[in-house]
């Protein structure tokens, strides 16, 4: 049997580790905190099982197959090794430079929602794959893959642990996903001068969506929500706006973490958010249309086509495709609200993207 070595235990490491136990493999998930394998280890002994149960992936009754463990030597021999540590450029690549000597014939990926593996490829010299996954890791089935090479042998990886593979053209920072959460984040904190987080969390479920868009940062944390926003501005002068960076940085400050703290938007208790009580809907089109506008970029950029971009927001949420929304509220609404938006707040984010500007409505 194949060894796959996860380095990093934190929210999705510790979850990968479960995917790939479950499917049988050997895993070593590494950590430089032990506390944080310690936790990693009580979450894939409770909350991952009954994960596994729900998403219909479940094949163990426990997922004993898995060493713990702070000590790098550990991880060589593997034939599989994914970094999923703290979003940081530096950190990865000092980290891909260590394991070079370690795991000598491993294939090499990164989780990472905001650099293209060619970075950390050339800081580190050794090669490095994009294998992205989208949150919650075990409910959600996407996997964005990019990177020098054949990706076939990821491509198999993914789909042994039940998960479903899309190979991008080509690489870019944020790949698909992460840049049009990016725009969202954004578009959130212009809204929240207008509507509470809980009354646009229930709006945009009249959509169809699954969880609601604050919860989504909540689940992915708001310190890494403010590490790859930080990241992606540096890229795309788009997203630099204070309006969400602000909320962020105050919730960090304060320890409001999201889901892994107890608390962000939303109070949690476990897996369970407490939600007020809302009585007024509101009108999310600026939004979607927001969203929308992104993936009519990623697909300019020759990042992926059409379907593809659909397919992901499809498969990191488990709602309706991004051109799904689009057709149901119509293009031209979303032009005209993203054109009123960018009149009166000047956020390069709203700005419609050349290939949406050109459509004869
Ligand atoms: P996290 O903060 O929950 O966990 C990061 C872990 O990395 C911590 O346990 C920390 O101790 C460990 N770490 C830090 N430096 C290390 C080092 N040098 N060697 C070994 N371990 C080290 O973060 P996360 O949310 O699990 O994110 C991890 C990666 O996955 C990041 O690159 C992030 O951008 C990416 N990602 C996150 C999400 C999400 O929703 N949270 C989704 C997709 C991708």
């Amino acid at each position: 049997m194949e060894t796959v070595a996860i380095a990093g235990a934190g929210t999705m490491g510790s979850a990968i580790s479960a995917l790939f136990a479950n499917a049988g493999y050997e895993v070593v998930l590494y950590d430089i905190s032990r506390d944080a394998l310690e936790r990693a280890k009580s979450r894939n002994l409770k909350e991952h099982v009954v994960e596994l149960e729900k998403a219909g992936l479940k094949k163990r009754e426990r997922l004993e197959n898995i060493v713990y463990t702070a000590d790098l030597s550990d991880l060589s021999g593997c034939d599989l090794l994914l970094e999923t540590i703290r979003e940081d450029l530096s950190l990865k690549i000092d980290f891909f430079r260590k394991i070079a000597g370690v795991c000598k014939d491993a294939l090499l990926a990164t989780n990472t929602s905001s650099y293209m593996p060619s970075e950390i490829s050339s800081g580190a010299g050794v090669n490095v794959f994009l294998f992205h996954f989208s949150n919650p890791p075990i409910e959600m089935p996407l996997v964005e893959i990019s990177g020098e090479g054949d990706p076939s042998k990821l491509v198999e990886y993914a789909k042994s642990i039940g998960k479903k593979p899309v190979v991008l053209k080509k690489q870019c920072r944020g790949a698909v996903l992460n840049r049009m959460l990016c725009a969202l984040g954004v578009s959130l904190g212009y809204s929240l001068k207008f509507a509470s987080p809980y009354e646009i969390d229930a709006s945009v479920k009249l959509f169809g969506f699954k969880y609601g868009v604050f919860e989504i940062f909540d689940r992915i944390g708001l310190d890494v929500s403010l590490d790859v926003l930080r990241s992606l501005e540096e890229a795309y002068q788009r997203f630099s706006s204070d309006f969400v960076k602000e909320t962020l940085i105050q919730f960090v400050e304060a320890g409001k973490l999201g889901k892994k703290s107890g608390e962000g938007f939303y109070k949690w208790i476990g897996e369970e958010l407490i939600a007020e009580n809302v009585e007024n809907y509101v009108d999310v089109t600026i939004l979607l249309a927001t969203i929308v506008n992104e993936a009519f970029r990623i697909i300019e950029d020759g990042i992926a086509d059409k379907a593809t971009v659909n397919e992901v927001w499809k498969l990191a949420t488990l709602s309706p495709g991004v051109f799904d929304l689009a057709d149901a509220l119509g293009y031209e609404n979303l032009f005209k609200a993203l054109r009123r938006a960018f009149e009166e707040t000047g956020i390069e984010v709203f700005k419609p993207a050349k290939s949406f500007a050109s459509i004869d409505f």
